[in-house]
């Protein structure tokens, strides 16, 4: 039996019958850029919708590459390479459109679910583009239209007796160093910790600072200061950035003063280290054990996607910072969505090509049926 106004809210958050597992892979080819064009590249090799489907090819790159894989076909002489995701947003889909098919899934964090929204890709390909936006209003993007939309429901939700408190922390994670982007310290070391109770959420960051957010400025204020904190450490590591994991973590406490329901949830918002290989981008030295070490976090990400799609009994989540990080938001009661971008030049071809298998061996994984828990008081 459905509690009050239960319906309604169910409504409002267009909570619908899953029909898949709870991990979901969307593609975003970004358009070439200025400087791209000037410079003669090309992005013909690659066909796929101008907005949004759910398929995309690659045709006539080298043939090296594809003859190792097992999926290409003949046609017209040509070789070409089939890929098909849950969604394929092509070159020219707007910040607006991708926020669009991401709303739901985000909101589904306001109904107790944890959900992980990763941005997986080579450096350049569009990561923080799609994740952060610009500062024009029509160009934001996931993260501050997920916060707005988060507040907005609330506000609407705030009729039916539930009350929200929403905090954020933020962390980069560089060379299997956590640092929190919020601090104003120094000298504060973060530790990964776990509570024994068999609580939903149990894994926190011991020294992290959280702070409390009631409308959508005062996260902006905090995503700047983040922002400064990263482009300072930058300058004292080389592709600092293109090298470490931005974790956005929006945290939700939600009590219904009507009928004492009352859950917690978080909303990951994650831009990943450049996934580009260490052979190809030519590193060497303290850059190779760099390069190394997110090449190892990000296979250690997909060891954990697939132990959990294989129900494997162990599953490696304190292999690497990042999946112990996000323990309790990648098991089988959270939703993921895994946003791959595709840097569209054919020289970036051969990394495209390994980007796309990940994203298929992902998307094979299919992690359960999430579930929520609900506690009563
Ligand atoms: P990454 O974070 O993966 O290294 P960026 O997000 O910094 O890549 O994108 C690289 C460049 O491409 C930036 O100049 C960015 O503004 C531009 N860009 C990326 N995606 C798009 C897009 N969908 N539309 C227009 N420009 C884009
Ligand atoms: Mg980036």
């Amino acid at each position: 039996e459905l509690m009050v106004g239960e319906e309604e809210r169910r409504k409002l958050l267009n909570v619908v019958q899953e029909l898949k597992g709870n991990i979901r892979v969307f593609c975003r080819v970004r358009p070439l850029l200025k400087k791209e064009i000037v410079e003669g590249g090309s992005n013909e090799h690659m066909q796929m919708p101008g907005k949004a489907g759910k398929s995309l090819s690659i045709t006539n790159v080298s043939t090296c590459y594809l003859s190792k894989l097992h999926s290409f076909i003949h046609s017209d002489g040509q070789k070409v390479v089939p890929f098909s995701f849950d969604r394929v947003f092509g070159d020219s889909s707007t910040q607006e459109e991708v926020f669009a098919d991401v709303a739901q899934l985000v909101q589904s964090a306001l109904d107790g679910y944890n959900v992980c929204i990763f941005a997986y890709g080579q450096t350049g390909a569009g990561k923080t583009y799609t994740m952060e936006g610009t500062n024009s209003e029509h160009e934001l993007g996931i993260i501050p239209r997920s916060v707005k939309l988060i507040f907005k429901k609330c506000e609407e939700l705030n009729k039916f007796g539930w009350v929200y408190k929403l905090s954020v922390q933020h962390v980069e994670i560089y060379r299997e160093v956590l640092q929190d982007l919020l601090q104003t310290e120094s000298g504060v070391k973060l530790d990964i910790r776990t509570t024994k109770a068999s609580k939903k959420n149990s894994v926190w960051v011991n020294g992290l600072t959280e702070h409390e957010v009631t409308n959508y400025n005062m996260v902006q204020a905090l995503l700047r200061q983040a922002n400064q904190k990263r482009a300072t450490a930058a300058t004292n590591a080389n592709d600092r950035s293109s090298r470490s994991h931005s974790v956005f973590m929006l945290k939700i406490v939600a009590t219904n003063e009507l009928t004492g329901e009352e859950h917690d949830s978080v909303l990951n918002l994650i831009d990943l280290a450049g996934s580009e290989r260490v052979a190809e981008s030519g590193s060497c030295g303290t850059r190779l054990k760099e390069a190394q070490k997110i090449n190892g976090s990000l296979s250690e990400l997909s060891n954990v996607i697939s132990a959990l799609a294989n129900k494997d009994s162990h599953v490696p989540f304190r292999n690497s910072k990042l999946t112990f990080l996000l323990m309790d938001s990648l098991g089988g009661n959270s939703k993921t969505l895994m946003l791959v971008n595709v840097n569209p030049t054919k020289k970036a071809a051969n990394e495209t090509i390994n980007t796309l298998r990940f994203a298929t061996t992902v998307n094979k994984c299919n992690i359960g049926t999430a579930q929520k828990v609900v506690k009563f008081q």
